[in-house]
């Protein structure tokens, strides 16, 4: 690194298993290595209670955890590890430029691993109770929620970790999937079905989000029969899915119809030099242990590109 540029030969924004995984490669295959964090390094699996599907840990290891480990594996090799988001990045010409926290830097070669952001339903009740009864992070909020009663909306494996983590808390937890099957994974839907705190509301999807300053309940409508019922819940948990944080490069890199990043399975995107792991460019496994997968063929490809 130049102290006076802030140059570095690898530039890795994002700070999830990708990221990490990247810059242990990177910087063990010679390069100097900047890997910009944001506020909180760890990306989603901060947000994941007990992973039981990364291999090398007999017993379930908590997300933060895990991602605590892959920050100082990386450290400790010599990646300059930054608490800053990206918050401008320009691909035009070699070597390219990053902005964050307010300073420069200049890249021989940017990683892009900043992963996906969760979904909203986009309602304006749900967005008048954002932080007032409505959250999108229950390891986040289920404490609140204390001895009361809560929902939870979606039906895929982040719902059910949700639903699952907030009985830990709550009285009662109604889980609420628009369709009539769950897409979770069958491991988890064998401990929902097992859990005495946990009903299951299928066909159902929330119409209105109800209260006076704070959430009180929700109104669920059938989606086949186009009944209302209410749920009396002071919390709503939203996990219907994420979408790709791909604003920094939007325009700059080719993106999919949905905002993926388009990589080839060299990870290499439209731009030579550029080069996108994880869930921000992964359609379909969306697996810590894949996005690390990656992370590791981002750095290889980025180690021979600057050869
Ligand atoms: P997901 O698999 O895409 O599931 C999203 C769920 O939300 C689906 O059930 C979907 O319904 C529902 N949904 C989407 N939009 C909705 C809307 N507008 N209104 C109501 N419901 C809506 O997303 P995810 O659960 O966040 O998981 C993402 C990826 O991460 C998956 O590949 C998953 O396997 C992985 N993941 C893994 C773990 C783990 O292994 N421990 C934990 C968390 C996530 P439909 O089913 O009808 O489409």
């Amino acid at each position: 690194m130049n102290e006076q540029t802030n140059h570095y030969e690898i530039a890795i924004v994002g700070s999830g298993p990708a990221g990490f995984t990247a810059a242990i490669y990177a910087v063990r295959g010679g390069a100097s290595t900047v890997l910009f964090g944001g506020v909180a390094p760890g990306g989603q699996l901060l947000q994941t209670m007990e992973i039981e599907n990364y291999p090398g840990f007999v017993d379930p290891v908590v997300g933060a955890d895990l991602m605590m480990r892959m920050l100082k594996q990386a450290a400790r090799l010599g990646t300059r590890v930054l608490q800053e988001s990206v918050s401008e990045a320009d691909f035009s010409a070699s070597p390219f430029k990053l902005k964050a926290g307010g300073r420069d830097y200049t890249a021989d070669v940017v990683i892009l691993a900043t992963g996906a952001q969760a979904r909203w339903l986009g309602m304006p009740s749900e967005e008048k109770f954002k932080g007032k009864g409505v959250s999108g992070c229950a390891t986040c909020d289920g404490f609140f929620f204390r001895g009361r009663e809560v929902c939870v909306v979606g039906g895929g494996d982040s719902a059910a970790e949700d639903a699952l983590f907030l009985t830990k808390f709550a009285t009662k937890v109604y889980l609420v999937h628009r369709r009539d099957k769950l897409r979770a994974s069958f491991r988890l839907q064998e401990k929902l079905k097992a859990n005495p705190k946990i009903e299951l509301i299928y066909d159902h999807v929330p119409e209105e989000f109800i209260g006076e300053g704070k959430l009180t309940a929700v109104n669920l409508k059938n989606v086949k029969t186009g009944a209302v019922r209410r749920l009396e819940v002071p919390g709503a948990f939203i996990a219907i899915g994420h979408t790709p944080a791909t604003e920094l490069v939007k325009g700059k890199l080719a993106l999919d119809e949905s905002g993926y990043v388009l990589a080839n399975d060299k990870t290499e995107t439209s731009v030579p030099g550029v080069f996108a792991a994880g869930d921000v460019m992964d359609t379909r496994y969306k697996q810590a242990v894949v996005a690390a997968g990656a992370g590791c063929k981002a750095a290889l490809e980025a180690l021979e590109f600057l050869e």
